[in-house]
């Protein structure tokens, strides 16, 4: 059984995703913290909850979603797993915060390439991927079919979907990975996104103006 928590960390509110289970073994996605106040909160929860993290994740680059990726893999001696097509992305992460005038730490360089149909194992748990473009070129979204979650990044949120102005972002490419590889997966699913609280596939089916 897979707890999912989350953080909201850093100057763009971006949320960050622990999943553990029975095991307690957790895998970190998009890891987002930005200060040294929010490494401590991350790192004081894995201690609280005795986790033992064995895996960094990212569901695409952005630079809000990598900010503690140097921290998380340092701290816990993690290789850092994302989709090759967003390797551009975190490439120009520093110079892209740097034009928001923020001082962000590097990340690794990922040594993991995660495509659809890949499955992501720990503990007992395993997360399966589809490929979700358009916001990034590189998105992916995890999902566990047994308790019908969904990671899904900057893919699809409550009442909106992801912006497709940024460097390989695209609106037709982002609608039909809602539509084609989301909607299928089903109403009763729910999706836990970058930004702003969860929602469900059924819902944003019906409601999302984006989308209906
Ligand atoms: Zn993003």
């Amino acid at each position: 059984m897979i707890t999912v928590h989350a953080f909201t960390f850093g100057p763009f509110q971006e949320n960050t995703y622990v999943l553990y289970d029975e095991t307690m073994e957790c895998i970190i996605i998009d890891p987002g913290c930005y200060d040294q106040k929010e490494r401590t909160e991350l790192a004081a929860f894995i201690e609280e909850k005795k986790l033992t993290p064995v895996k960094l994740i990212n569901t695409h680059c952005h630079l809000d979603h990598v900010f503690g990726n140097g921290f998380v893999a340092g701290k816990y001696n993690l290789k850092l797993e994302i989709n090759k097509l967003d390797k551009q992305v975190l490439d120009s992460f520093l110079m892209t915060a740097s034009l928001y005038g923020l001082n962000a730490d590097p990340s690794p360089q990922p040594s993991v390439y995660l495509e659809e149909g890949d499955k992501v194992k720990f503990g007992k748990s395993e997360l399966e991927i589809v490929f979700t473009p358009g916001h990034s070129p590189g998105s992916i979204t995890f999902y566990n079919r047994e308790q019908k979650f969904m990671i899904a990044g900057d893919v699809l949120f409550y009442g909106s979907i992801g912006r497709t102005d940024l460097p390989g972002g695209n609106y037709q490419t982002l609608i039909d990975s809602i539509k084609n590889k989301l909607f299928p997966l089903g109403d009763d699913f729910t999706v836990y996104n970058g930004h702003g609280p969860s929602t469900t596939i059924g819902f944003e089916r019906l409601n999302n103006p984006f989308l209906v």
